[in-house]
């Protein structure tokens, strides 16, 4: 029977844990199909998450294992630490939330197992239950990021997904500091189906996320997966070049024409002084988001550390 390694990260998550391992079990034993390895990531959760997988891992020792990190280093760096450790045929990436339906796991391996594709990923059809302002904020991201770069993302794609583990040793060779899943699974190509799913409720707790981590996380995204920002600055300098050149021609030849005219419009010089001073600024702040990322990636920090490790 084959393994299936699945990678859960946990940040605050006391109140889903047991439920989330509860589902899972029952699937594995109606289904009979697979055997399951767990590699739980405590991403320095600050509740009890770190004692509830500990007696997890002891009740259940054949099948559990756990990483607690030193303190809270993100989702991202908490898939990258299970991704290092997974030793199963087939490795899986699911919130402990059960909002990636464990139902699905079945279809997915039965997809695999078919040898037709690498993984099998998954996406959400509808946001219902999402906030209205991050939902238009996600699908502004997908447009943006789709249009910029050569890597693509599937709009409403999740990190649920199943994959080979040559797949995911391909993942594992891509060791920079600033990640950004969804685009590393689409960047080491590979053959994806991708199953679509109605969105549902967390089964307890809450989301972590807000607005701001969200923002950065697809400022993340698009620096990392995309040149396009920084042409911004080269196609403005070039089209107020030429604006500019029309312009001086312009007044050049009416001094010829009307040499004792004075001309006047100092509000209209001022917007364009500040229009111009505005986009100046936008383009330095975009070289500086690519330096931080720089700045970041040269310190070769270690992406996360483990506290502790069964
Ligand atoms: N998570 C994590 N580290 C963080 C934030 C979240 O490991 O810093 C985990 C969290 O425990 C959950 C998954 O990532 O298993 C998705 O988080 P959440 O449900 O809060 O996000 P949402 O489903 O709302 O996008
Ligand atoms: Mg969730």
């Amino acid at each position: 029977m084959k393994t299936i390694s699945v990678i859960v990260p946990c940040f605050n998550e006391q109140e889903t844990i047991n439920i989330y391992y509860d589902a899972m079990t029952k699937l594995k034993e109606q289904t009979n199909k697979f055997k399951l390895e767990y590699w739980f990531i405590d991403d320095g959760s600050k509740d009890r998450t770190y004692s509830i997988l500990k007696d997890l891992q002891k009740a259940h020792s054949d099948e559990v294992h756990f990483i607690s990190f030193s303190r809270n280093f993100g989702k991202e760096s908490a898939l990258y630490a299970g991704l290092n450790e997974v030793t199963g045929d087939y490795i899986a990436v699911m919130d402990v939330d059960l909002q990636d339906p464990p139902e699905m796991l079945p279809e997915m391996f039965d997809l695999l197992e078919d040898g037709e594709y690498d993984c099998v990923g998954t996406a959400r059809m509808d946001r219902e239950g999402e906030n209205k302002i991050i939902s238009f904020f996600s699908d502004g991201f997908y447009k943006v990021i789709n249009k910029m770069s050569q890597t693509k993302i599937i709009p409403g794609a999740r990190d649920y997904r199943l994959m080979t583990r040559q797949m995911v040793e391909a993942i594992k060779s891509m060791t920079e500091y600033n990640r950004f899943s969804k685009g590393i699974f689409s960047w080491v190509g590979f053959k994806t189906k991708y199953l679509p799913y109605k969105n549902r409720e967390r089964s307890a707790g809450s989301t972590s996320w807000n607005f701001w981590k969200l923002f950065k996380y697809a400022i993340t995204g698009i620096v990392d997966f995309s040149e396009g920002p920084l042409m911004f600055a080269t196609w403005m300098g070039t089209f107020f070049s030429i604006v500019s050149v029309i312009g001086i021609i312009a007044v050049f030849i009416r001094k010829l024409i009307y040499p004792l005219s004075s001309v006047g419009g100092w509000a209209s010089m001022v917007s364009i002084i500040l229009f111009i001073g505005g986009i100046q600024l936008l383009s330095i702040g975009i070289l500086g988001e690519y330096i931080g990322k720089i700045f970041l990636e040269v310190k070769k920090r270690p992406i996360y550390i483990v506290k502790d490790k069964k």
